[in-house]
């Protein structure tokens, strides 16, 4: 089974969407397996974003993701990284159709609450980043009923 990762934003966990959020993931059907609620240090979070190091607004966001705890979140299930980026929606609210996370709780790019994998490849390694102690092991009862 695929996983993402998944993390709710410090503008997601201050204007209270954890519990929408979650809701959300858990509805569609996917099966959560690791979840912590952390405030990471800058260091971290350049680690995280490494990628994006060279983006003029690599230190707005690396401020905005030290600026407050955020819940960080392993998810499974069949094609969870793709259809996770669906239910959060398009990088700019502005872009993003209502019904995504971002297209109804956000307005603007660099205040977008929610961050989810954009690949397997780099969801493994987020996880691994995140979740260095591992995750839950355990199958949800429900599988059967979901998937057929
Ligand atoms: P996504 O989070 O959708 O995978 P990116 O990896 O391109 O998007 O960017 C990571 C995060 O950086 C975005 O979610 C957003 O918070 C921020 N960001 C991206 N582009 C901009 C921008 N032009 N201005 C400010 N912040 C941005």
């Amino acid at each position: 089974m695929e996983q993402t990762f998944i993390m709710i934003k410090p503008d997601g966990v201050q204007r209270g969407l954890v519990g929408e959020i979650i809701g959300r993931f858990e509805k569609k059907g996917f099966t959560l397996k690791g979840l912590k609620f952390i405030t990471v240090d800058r260091a971290f979070a350049e680690r995280h974003y490494a990628d994006l190091s060279a983006k003029p607004f690599f230190n707005g966001l690396v401020e905005y993701i030290i600026s407050g705890p955020v819940v960080a979140m392993v998810w499974e299930g069949k094609n969870v990284v793709t259809t996770g980026r669906k239910i959060i929606g398009a990088t700019n609210p502005a872009d993003s159709a209502p019904g995504t996370i971002r297209g109804d709780y956000a307005i603007d790019i660099g205040r977008n609450v929610i961050h989810g994998s954009d690949a397997v490849e780099s969801a493994r390694k987020e996880i691994a980043l995140w979740f260095p102690e591992g995750i839950a092991e355990w199958s949800s009862s429900l599988h059967s009923w979901i998937y057929e």
